[in-house]
C-alpha cells in the first residue's frame, strides 16, 4: 500500500488535494500538518476525509517545518486523536505523553538523518515497546547496504513495520518496501514539493514502478552509476517489463565508487537479478564476475549484469559496442544510405576517451574503419587510441582533417547546456555520417547542424534504446518490445524539457 503525503500551507490547499486523492481511489494519505501556516484546524481536516489518513506534526529535529511551541503541536496530535483520525504518528520521545484512546492508531517513528544505526532490531524492539500499532523508521543511507538491512529488518518483524532508507542511496528501500512486507510506502502527491531526499512522486511509483504489482516473487534489477538520477534506464527497461508481462522491477541504485563489492557480494540477499552499469563502475566490475560474454574481456569494460538465479554467480556483459554499430549501420539503412551490411566508413574521429568512447572505437576498429580519438584530456585520448591501435588529434585540431564519420562521445549538448556543440557547424560536410551519443535531448545542436548541412545523422537513441533491448534480451531470454522502449525514452526526455 502506497501512502500519499500532503504537505501544502493553507488548509484549503490540503482539502482539495485530499478530495482529489480521494477519487483516485488512494488508500492512505498522510497530512502533514507541520507546513500549515496558520492555526492549525483539524477538525476542519479531518471532517468529510475521503479515505484513511494519517496525521502527522514533524519538528525541525526530526525533518519537518514545525516553528510554533511544542505545547501547540501536541495539542494538535491529541485533537485528531480525540476526532477519531485512522493514524496518528507520534515520535519516540513523546509516545508516552501521548496515550493510546479510541480507534486510532499508534504509529511509533524514528528518524536519523545521519546514518542508519548498526543495531536496527534493539531500535525497533524500543519502538514496538512504546505501545505502537506500526514502528516506523527512516534513516539516512550512506551505502547501498543500508537498503538490504532496512528492508531485512521489515520482513523479520512481528510488529508491523514502514523501515525507510533516506537520500538519493535509499531509493530502493521506499520501491522494494512491499516486496518486504511493510505496511505501507511513503510517497509526496506533488513531485515539486518532494520532502525528503530520494523520495519518488506517488504517481511515478504507481505507473512507472508498478509498486502494487510488485510481490515477494517480483525480480528485481536495476542500474547502478554515481551519479544515478538522470538515468532514464528505470523508464525504458520498466516499460518494457510492463510491455512484455514480467514480472519484474528496475531500479536506480546509487554506488559510490567504494561501494561496489559490497553491493554485489550481497546482491543474492536482495536477491538481484541483473544490473545495468555505468559511470563510473563499468572497468571495476569486470574484476567481479566469475564468467564473461563476448568482447568484455578484448574491452576491459562491461555495462551489463546478470546473476545467476540459483547459485548467484555473476556474469557480465556488454551490449555498447554491438548497440554502437547496429544503431550507425541500421540508421544509415533507414535512411537509404547503407552499405549492404557493411559500415562503409574508412575514417572516423572520435570527440571523448571515456567509456562510450571506447566501445565505438572497439566497435569501429573491429569494422575496419580507422579511428582518430581526440579528447579534452589528450592523455586520456593516447591510452585510448593505444588499445584500439589509433591515431590521436588535439582537441584544439580536431576540425582541421576531413573524416567519414564524426561521433560525438562527450556530454556536450546534454540537456541542460543544449546550446553547445563539439564539432563546429563550418566543418561538417555533406558526405560525413554524424553519431551523436547524447540521447537527451535526441536532436542536439550537432544533430540539427549535421541535419542542416545534409550529413547523414545517428542519434543517441538508436544506440541507448539497442543496448537497452540487448540486455532485455539477455535478462528476460525474449525478443524486447523496442518500439515500447523507444518511445518511453523519448516521452522522457521530451517531458524533461517540457518541466524546465
Ligand atoms: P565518461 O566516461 O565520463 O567520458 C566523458 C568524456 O567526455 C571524457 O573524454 C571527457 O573528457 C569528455 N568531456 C566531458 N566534458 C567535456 C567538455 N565540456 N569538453 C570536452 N570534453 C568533455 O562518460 P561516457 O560514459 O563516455 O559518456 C559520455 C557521453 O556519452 C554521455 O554524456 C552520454 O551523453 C553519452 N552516452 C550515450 C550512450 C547511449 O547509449 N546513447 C551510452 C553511454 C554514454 P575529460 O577526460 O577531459 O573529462
Amino acid at each position: 500500500m502506497i501512502c500519499v503525503s500532503l504537505a501544502r500551507g493553507r488548509h484549503r490547499y490540503l482539502l482539495t488535494e485530499l478530495r482529489h486523492l480521494g477519487q483516485q481511489g488512494v488508500d492512505l494519505v498522510e497530512l502533514r500538518l507541520d507546513c500549515i501556516q496558520r492555526k492549525v484546524q483539524v477538525k476542519r481536516l479531518l471532517a468529510d476525509r475521503p479515505c484513511p489518513v494519517i496525521v502527522t506534526c514533524r519538528r525541525k529535529q526530526d525533518g519537518g517545518h514545525w516553528e510554533r511551541t511544542e505545547e501547540e503541536r501536541l495539542t494538535v496530535l491529541r485533537t485528531a486523536i480525540a476526532e477519531g483520525v485512522d493514524y496518528v504518528d507520534l515520535e519516540d520521545d513523546i509516545a508516552k505523553t501521548i496515550p493510546r484512546f479510541g480507534s486510532t492508531r499508534r504509529i511509533i517513528s524514528f528518524h536519523d538523518f545521519k546514518r542508519t544505526p548498526d543495531d536496527l532490531k534493539s531500535l525497533h524492539a524500543y519502538l514496538a515497546d512504546l505501545d505502537a500499532d506500526v514502528v516506523k523508521i527512516a534513516t539516512l543511507a550512506n551505502h547501498p547496504n543500508d537498503n538490504l538491512r532496512m528492508l531485512e529488518l521489515v520482513r523479520s518483524s512481528t510488529t508491523p513495520t514502514v523501515g525507510l532508507c533516506m537520500g538519493e542511496i535509499g531509493t530502493p528501500s521506499r520501491v522494494l518496501a512491499g516486496q518486504f512486507g511493510a505496511t505501507f510506502t511513503f510517497a509526496p502527491f506533488n513531485p515539486e514539493k518532494i520532502l525528503a531526499p530520494g523520495q519518488i512522486p506517488w504517481r511515478q511509483l504507481c505507473e512507472m514502478y508498478r509498486y502494487d504489482a510488485i510481490t515477494p516473487s517480483t525480480k528485481v534489477y536495476g542500474v547502478i552509476a554515481d551519479p544515478v538520477g538522470h538515468s532514464l534506464s528505470p523508464v525504458v527497461h520498466n516499460a518494457a517489463c510492463a510491455a512484455a508481462g514480467i514480472d519484474a522491477v528496475y531500479l536506480p541504485f546509487l554506488v559510490p565508487k567504494g561501494h561496489l563489492g559490497d553491493l554485489l557480494k550481497k546482491a543474492k540477499r536482495w536477491p538481484l537479478a541483473g544490473l545495468s552499469v555505468t559511470i563510473p563502475h563499468k572497468e571495476n566490475v569486470v574484476g567481479f564476475a566469475s564468467s564473461q560474454g563476448d568482447l568484455v574481456e578484448e574491452i576491459g569494460a562491461a555495462n551489463t549484469i546478470s546473476f545467476d538465479g540459483e547459485t548467484g554467480a555473476m556474469k557480465v556483459f556488454n551490449t555498447d559496442v554491438t548497440a554502437a554499430v547496429a544503431a550507425i549501420q541500421e540508421s544509415l539503412e533507414a535512411q537509404d544510405v547503407g552499405f549492404g551490411g557493411r559500415l562503409g566508413l574508412k575514417t572516423a574521429l572520435i570527440l571523448g576517451a571515456g567509456g562510450a568512447a571506447r566501445a565505438i572505437a572497439f566497435g569501429l576498429r573491429k569494422q575496419g574503419v580507422e579511428v582518430t580519438i581526440s579528447s579534452r584530456t589528450v592523455g586520456r585520448a593516447h591510452t585510448l587510441a593505444e588499445l584500439v591501435n589509433g591515431k590521436v588529434v588535439e582537441w584544439s585540431g580536431r576540425h582541421r582533417l576531413p573524416y567519414d564519420c564524426v561521433v560525438n562521445a562527450t556530454p556536450i549538448g546534454m540537456h541542460p547546456k543544449v546550446n553547445e556543440t563539439p564539432f563546429g557547424a563550418k566543418h561538417l560536410r555533406p558526405y560525413m555520417v554524424v553519431f551523436d551519443t547524447v540521447y537527451n535531448p535526441e536532436n542536439t545542436l550537432l544533430v540539427k547542424e549535421a541535419q542542416d548541412v545534409g550529413c547523414k545523422v545517428v542519434t543517441g537513441v538508436e544506440m541507448f534504446v539497442r543496448q537497452a533491448a540487448e540486455q532485455f534480451k539477455i535478462w528476460h531470454g525474449k525478443e524486447p518490445p523496442d518500439g515500447v522502449m523507444r518511445l518511453a525514452l523519448k516521452q522522457a526526455t521530451s517531458s524533461v524539457r517540457i518541466i524546465e
